[in-house]
Formats: C-alpha cells, sequence, structure tokens
C-alpha cells in the first residue's frame, strides 16, 4: 500500500509496535518461527492477529443437555482415560471421559496416540467439538484446554475468551498469555491513523484492538471488527481516490468532444432510435470527453442493454475531432463482431476500420479486408494516410485521418503504440484485470477511457474496484423486447426438450445449445464436443447445426458464426466461448447443457444472448445439481433475469475474491472488512477518505 498515513503516529518505524516480535519477553527462536509462520512478524502483527471464533466461557452448557450434531463447549473433570491399541498396533484411539455432575462426555482422537501425555485423571478440561453420537455422548478430535488450578480470574476462564488460528507447537493458552500481557504493556500505543476524523460512534483504534482479544460482551466484539474494517477501508479509498487525484493532476487529456459531422449521418442509418438511457449516457460521456481531464469512465449495461451502440457514438466523437480511437475485446468472436459492425457503420463516413488479434490483422483500407483469410505479412501500419498512394515523404502530407482499432488483448501485448490516441474503449471489463486496463491506457499519453461491463457489479465492489472511475448506467432496455423465460430441467427431460427446440426451429428461430466445457480443457474434449455434435445433428434433423468451440481456428470459428448470422445454420452448438458479447438478434433460444457446472453470472451472460429480438424467447437450463448451492443457482436464474439481482446473489455465494479474480482485482487482502456484507462501512469509508484527500493538499503532494 501506498504511504498514506502521515498523520499515524502507529505507521512510525520508531514505534515500539514496529519492534520484531521477538523483542518480547518469552519468545525466543523457536517461539519467533512458530509466530512467523501465523504471519506474525511485528508487535503490531500479534496485537491485530485476528481470534477466529470466541467461547463463551461464562455459562457452560450442561453436559448431560448438549445435543446431536451441536458445535458445542463443555468443561469437566477427567473421570477415567486410556489409549487403546488395533490392528497389530498400527493404529490406536486415546480416549478421556468428562463428567461435570450431569452427565459425561467421551473425547476421542484416532492415531494421535501422543495426546495420552497431555491430559491427567482429575484434570478440569474445556472442550470444544461437533458432538457426533449420544450414546455415549461423543467428541472426535476436540479442541482441549486444561484449566490450571486457581485460575478462576484469569483471562481464560469466566469470560468470553479468543480462540486464535494457531501453528503447530503453539498453544492457546500461551499465545492468549502473550498478547494479553502484550496489550496490557503496548495496546496504549495504538494510535488513531487519522485523528482528524471523527468516529465518535465507534471504540477508539486502540479500543477496538483490546476488544478484539478480550470483549467484555459479545456486542463489543462486533464493533471492533466494525472499527478495524472502516480503518482497512479507508485506507484502500484513500489509494483509489489518491491514484484518480494524481491522475487528474497530472494527465491532460485530448478534446474529443466531436461536432455531430460523423454522429449525425451514423444515426440516420442506424435504423433504430437510441433510448433515453443510451442518449443520457452520451451526454455524461461528451462531457467527459470534452474536458482537459482524461475521461475515467465505467459504463455498466446489463446484457442486451445497446453499449455497442454508445461505445460507436463515443468512437465518432474522438473521430470527428481528429483522434484516434482503439476499442478491445475479451475474445476473438466478439473484437470479430465489433469490427464487422464498426466497419459498416464507419465505412460510408469514410472512417478506416482496423482489426488487430491474436490471429487476425486487417483493415477496411485493405484490398484482401473481406477476405477471411489470415495475414501475416508483418505489422500492420497504424496511422495510415488518407489514400493509399500519399505517402509520408510528402513535403505537404496532411494529417492522417484518424482510424479505429478493434481488437484483443493482442492490442496490448504487441506494440501498440498510437499516435493521437484520443480514446480507449474496453468492453466487457469484467473479463479484463485492472491492471490490464491501466497497461493499455498508459500507451497512449492519456487518452480518454471508456470501460464497459455487462455484469452488473454489487455496489461494495463497483465503490472497490471502480473507485477511481465514473459510473454511468443504462438502466433501460431498448423497446420491444420481451423477458426471457427460463426453465429448468432434469437430464431425463432432454427428449423433450429437443421436441420443444424442434417446434421453434420450425416457427423460424434459431437456437444455441451450449455446450459445458472450459475452453482450454485439451483434445479430448473437443473429441467429445464433436461427438455431441453428431448427435444433435441427428436429432434435429433437417435443422441444420453448426459447431464453435475454442480450439477452431479464427477463420473457422468466423465462417460458422457467419453462417449462423446468416441463418444458414439454425443452431449453434458451442461452448461458453459464446458467453460475452455475441449479437444475434434472430436467435431465441437457449439450451444449456449440465448447467449446474456453470458459475451464476455466467450462465447470465449466456442468457443475454437471446431475448434480442422480435421472437419470444426461452432458455432451458438442463441440469441435475448435486449441491444445495448449485441447485440455489438455478433456481435463481429461473426466477429473475435481473443482473443486478443476479450478481448480489453470486457475490454471497462465491465472495469477492473469486468473483473478479482477487489477484487481478488489485484488491489487498482484507483482515477485518468483508465486501460481501459491508456496503454502510465501504461507503462510510469513501466519504471520510474524500474528506481526508480534500482537506490534506500536503499530503497529496508529497506523492
Ligand atoms: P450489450 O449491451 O449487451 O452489448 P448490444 O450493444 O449488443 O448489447 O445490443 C443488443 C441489441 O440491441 C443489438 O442487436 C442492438 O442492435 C440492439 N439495440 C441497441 N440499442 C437499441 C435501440 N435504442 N433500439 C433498438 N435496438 C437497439
Ligand atoms: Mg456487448
Amino acid at each position: 500500500m501506498v504511504p498514506l498515513m502521515p498523520e499515524s503516529m502507529e505507521s512510525r518505524n520508531s514505534s515500539p509496535l514496529s519492534a520484531p516480535a521477538n523483542a518480547l519477553r518469552g519468545v525466543g527462536p523457536d517461539r519467533t518461527a512458530q509466530l512467523a509462520r501465523l504471519g506474525i512478524q511485528t508487535v503490531r502483527d500479534l496485537l491485530f492477529h485476528r481470534p477466529r471464533r470466541y467461547e463463551d466461557r461464562r455459562n457452560f452448557r450442561k453436559i448431560g443437555e448438549l445435543q446431536l450434531g451441536e458445535l458445542a463447549a463443555a468443561r469437566g473433570q477427567i473421570v477415567a482415560l486410556g489409549l487403546k491399541r488395533y490392528a497389530k498396533g498400527t493404529k490406536s484411539v486415546f480416549e478421556f471421559i468428562l463428567a461435570d455432575g450431569t452427565g459425561r462426555l467421551h473425547c476421542r482422537w484416532w492415531n494421535l496416540p501422543y495426546m495420552q501425555q497431555y491430559f491427567q485423571q482429575g484434570d478440569d478440561v474445556l472442550v470444544y467439538g461437533k458432538v457426533h453420537t449420544l450414546r455415549p455422548r461423543t467428541i472426535d478430535h476436540p479442541e482441549t484446554e486444561v484449566v490450571v488450578q486457581n485460575e478462576e480470574n484469569s483471562i481464560h476462564l469466566n469470560r468470553i475468551v479468543p480462540i486464535y488460528p494457531l501453528t503447530e507447537g503453539l498453544s492457546q493458552r500461551w499465545l492468549r498469555f502473550l498478547i494479553s500481557r502484550t496489550l496490557q504493556q503496548l495496546g496504549g500505543q495504538i494510535m488513531e491513523r487519522w485523528p482528524s476524523l471523527a468516529i465518535a460512534d465507534l471504540p477508539t483504534r486502540s479500543q477496538a484492538v483490546q476488544m478484539l482479544h478480550f470483549p467484555s460482551d459479545l456486542i463489543e466484539i462486533d464493533r471492533a471488527r466494525m472499527r478495524l474494517a472502516l480503518d482497512e477501508l479507508i485506507e484502500l479509498q484513500l489509494s483509489i481516490q489518491w491514484r484518480r487525484k494524481t491522475l487528474q493532476a497530472k494527465a491532460q487529456g485530448w478534446p474529443c468532444a466531436g461536432n455531430n459531422r460523423l454522429i449525425k449521418p451514423f444515426l440516420a442509418r442506424l435504423g433504430f432510435s437510441l433510448t433515453g438511457a443510451q442518449t443520457k449516457v452520451l451526454r455524461e460521456i461528451r462531457q467527459d470527453m470534452a474536458a482537459t481531464q482524461p475521461m475515467r469512465r465505467l459504463l455498466q449495461g446489463d446484457v442486451g442493454s445497446g453499449k455497442t451502440v454508445v461505445a460507436a457514438c463515443s468512437a465518432l466523437m474522438a473521430l470527428e475531432s481528429g483522434f484516434n480511437v482503439a476499442l478491445m475485446a475479451p475474445t476473438e468472436i466478439l473484437a470479430e463482431q465489433h469490427y464487422r459492425n464498426f466497419a459498416r457503420w464507419c465505412e460510408p463516413l469514410g472512417i478506416q476500420v482496423d482489426l488487430r488479434t491474436g490471429s487476425r490483422k486487417t483493415s477496411t483500407h485493405d484490398p484482401q479486408a473481406l477476405n477471411l483469410g489470415t495475414d501475416s505479412s508483418g505489422p500492420l501500419a497504424i496511422g495510415h494516410l488518407p489514400s493509399p498512394t500519399a505517402n509520408g515523404a510528402s513535403p505537404i502530407a496532411p494529417r492522417p485521418s484518424p482510424i479505429l482499432t478493434v481488437g484483443t488483448h493482442a492490442l496490448i501485448e504487441e506494440s501498440f503504440a498510437q499516435e493521437r490516441l484520443g480514446l480507449v474503449i474496453i468492453d466487457e471489463q469484467h473479463k479484463f484485470g485492472v491492471a490490464q486496463r491501466e497497461r493499455l491506457v498508459r500507451k497512449g499519453r492519456y487518452p480518454h477511457l471508456l470501460v464497459m461491463t455487462a455484469t452488473p457489479i454489487p455496489r461494495t465492489l463497483g465503490l472497490t474496484l471502480y473507485g477511481d472511475l465514473d459510473i454511468s448506467v443504462i438502466d433501460e432496455f431498448p423497446p420491444g423486447r420481451t423477458p426471457v423465460k427460463t426453465f429448468v430441467r432434469g437430464a431425463d427431460h432432454l427428449p423433450k426438450v429437443w421436441e420443444f427446440v424442434r417446434t421453434k426451429l420450425a416457427e423460424g428461430c434459431q437456437a444455441y445449445v451450449v455446450y459445458p466445457r472450459v475452453e482450454d480443457s485439451g483434445s479430448g474434449e473437443v473429441k467429445a464436443v464433436t461427438k455431441e455434435w453428431e448427435t444433435l445433428r441427428k436429432t434435429l434433423a433437417p435443422h441444420r447445426v453448426g459447431l464453435l468451440h475454442g480450439r477452431l481456428r479464427a477463420e473457422e470459428k468466423e465462417k460458422v458464426m457467419a453462417a449462423f448470422r446468416a441463418g444458414t445454420l439454425h443452431v449453434l452448438l458451442a461452448t461458453s466461448l459464446i458467453e460475452v458479447g455475441v449479437d444475434v438478434p434472430n436467435a431465441a433460444l437457449l439450451v444449456v447443457e449440465n448447467a449446474e457446472q456453470f458459475g451464476l453470472a455466467q450462465l447470465h451472460q449466456l442468457r443475454g444472448r437471446i431475448g434480442r429480438g422480435a421472437h419470444e424467447s426461452f432458455c432451458i437450463l438442463v441440469g441435475s445439481p448435486t449441491t444445495p448451492e448449485a441447485e440455489h443457482r438455478l433456481k435463481i436464474l429461473a426466477e429473475t433475469t435481473d443482473g443486478f439481482r443476479i450478481a448480489e446473489a453470486d457475490l454471497k455465494l462465491r465472495g469477492p475474491g473469486d468473483l473478479l479474480g482477487q489477484q487481478q482485482s488489485g484488491v489487498p487482502p482484507l483482515l477485518f472488512a468483508d465486501l460481501k456484507e459491508d456496503l454502510p462501512l465501504v461507503e462510510r469509508a469513501r466519504g471520510l477518505a474524500k474528506r481526508l484527500i480534500e482537506g490534506r493538499s500536503i499530503v497529496l503532494n508529497s506523492f
């Protein structure tokens, strides 16, 4: 993290909290190594070691009342114990029986004979674990602590006690004692990180750490966590807002608002008029692009809401202003589709469109442009002169006409150093990481940036991942859409599903059938999907079925897509490759096989391929969910088409790291904050960080 806490005493190296853990009494080389395994290097790390749970040792359950399956803490005396060996001495079970006057509890350890050295008849023992039978009442492999004589008033008993993550060789009691003593000695050194912020409704940071370890009631645990989470989130928000502020201070954008010269004829020929939401968003974009600071805008709109046209208008603004534009898509299929659309739109306007993907480089100003063969004849000249006969040697060469380049990540990986790059558009942003988006943008001299995503980002994540971007939302669908009807069917219903598909095909619809395999899972999968293809062709004959998967060569993919678009193929059997962006309005049917293997967001994206045209659309999720979670996923999809609800549910099910990829998300691991639950805290942290940044120009300048 960037050093954002100049106010913070705590972060100064001179603070005793920065001392290494072995500076503490009783921490020798062995203990130091053990603590290091828990990530504890310094005194501060020790004080912020978060308990993994708490045990309320003020009142123990009576052993006689412990229920089956219950996770329970109990206390009693050892009335019997012993080690049994069996299977010719190769296996063992150690067992003791605990009594508290209300019943007996058997505690067993399998194949851990050394456990017997820790316990003796008559010991007063605390145990914690799951009651796994009632006759006799038994817990296997419980957590234990032996009560030492006369410690009724200690940190270990008669209170809410912290239970820490441990490592081999460390005991709860030792660590608890070390933390308690260190807190007593040094807890007062824990300073507020931002003393100028008044956070009156929560404990101070120092109080919070005390409560974290030794709460006097259960509510304190929560309040302590909230306070420490808030500090974490403020720091995160500071770094986000900082990044943005520095960019604003340093970077110059090109004036790219355009003059409507190209947009007017484009809209006139489009065949539909923009929705209110599209117009509103374009107004926001135009305002940004007119400014001297580069735009950083996220365009969020559910699948099918019409982001491409917004991208096109934004591109035309920059082109009108004489600047080049780059449009990046996550898959070749999508890049090709964009290329085709933009070429169709831009050709009549005299604007050159280039395509650059891993396997293809072509240009509308290339005589071979519409020939689908690969062209590996060297790097594409960027910044062409308008006429193929003119060349840079001419002393009166006019300024080259601006061009639009469409591509995949190859745009980044190859040397994409374009002069006068006014605008970069990234489609399906959720498929790219933050780092990638930054890399592309740095190639040019701060072009305006428009990132588009169909994955509605839950607000906690949005504020965290896209906190440095302004957000525009398309909250309205183009007119005439009927919501997709979704059904979940067991695999045994497949014959009926195909029957239904045949009926719909006969009515003139087209269909996607999605085969449930990840893309690059090897040639075995290609064989399997090819076989499935043959079966499906027979099942659905005489309707024509095409096959699309990631292992096909780019031009083969494009050929299949072209045939499907043209309607000569009626059904497209595809892998999840078609997940993003593909737009064939006549396709009104989607069958997903083994739907339980897909994630929620992914299924929502897939479903977004249909419901784009006049036909009533049907999505049939075929699957036999084996886990409650998978069943829940399919149920949500059947219930709602609201992308936002789906994203929220996805976040709850999978967690933020998984949803966006923790590494590429650029969010540091959070010890106390939980992006799944902490929206109020995130929002609060954001406001507080803003106040800090606005109030502290000195800090900014030193960055
Ligand atoms: P997405 O937001 O998922 O990228 P697209 O840009 O692919 O959506 O648009 C989905 C479909 O809606 C396309 O076929 C597009 O031509 C059509 N469309 C977009 N805007 C409008 C509009 N204002 N009126 C009618 N159809 C529209
Ligand atoms: Mg799209």
